[in-house]
């Protein structure tokens, strides 16, 4: 049985995962959505929201394929978590430059620690290249639009955060 991780902070879920996610599916059996509690980072949103709003979005997907997904939260190490979880890749995606600094280097390190766990990244997908939690987090806070990123219980869930 294949099985992915793929991990993130997800504060909160946009598009841009769920795409990943969509076509992670289509590389495993089980695919595991690692949310990194990542205190240090100050999420927004609470891990139980989180993970809520994860389960929620891909109640949908699952039940277009036959992989399933668990919602995994962890808060030790990427290559502890993969292995607890019997990972065999680890999925990212990519957006821009940006990204593959930070990515190129982690990757590096997982190798070093665990090199029997390989990972995978996917290219964003032009229509969601742009889109980051963060940015969609700023663009709510001031009061703008954001259903171009974020599905509706994402959408209600920053309202509510901001009113
Ligand atoms: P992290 O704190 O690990 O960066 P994120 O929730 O920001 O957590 O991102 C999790 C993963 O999803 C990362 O691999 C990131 O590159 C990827 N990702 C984030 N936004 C997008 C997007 N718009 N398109 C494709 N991949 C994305």
């Amino acid at each position: 049985m294949r099985i992915g991780l793929y991990p993130g902070t997800f504060d909160p879920i946009t598009f841009g995962h769920m795409d990943i996610i969509r076509r992670g599916m289509g590389l495993v059996d089980r695919l595991v959505i690692g949310v990194a509690i990542n205190r240090d980072k100050g999420p927004l949103f609470s891990l139980e929201e989180r993970v809520e709003l994860i389960e929620r979005e891909c109640a949908g997907l699952m039940r277009e394929s036959d992989t399933e997904i668990v919602v995994h939260p962890f808060e030790n190490l990427l290559i502890d978590c993969a292995r607890d979880v019997g990972a065999q890749v680890i999925l990212r995606g990519l957006r821009a430059v940006a990204d593959f600094e930070y990515e190129f280097q982690m990757v590096g390190m997982n190798r070093k620690l665990d090199d029997s766990i390989e990972t995978v990244f996917m290219m964003a997908d032009a229509e969601h290249q742009a889109i980051a939690s963060k940015l969609v987090k700023e663009i709510a806070r001031l009061g703008g639009e954001v259903g171009k990123f974020v599905p509706a219980s994402v959408q209600q869930a920053l309202l509510q955060k901001f009113s």
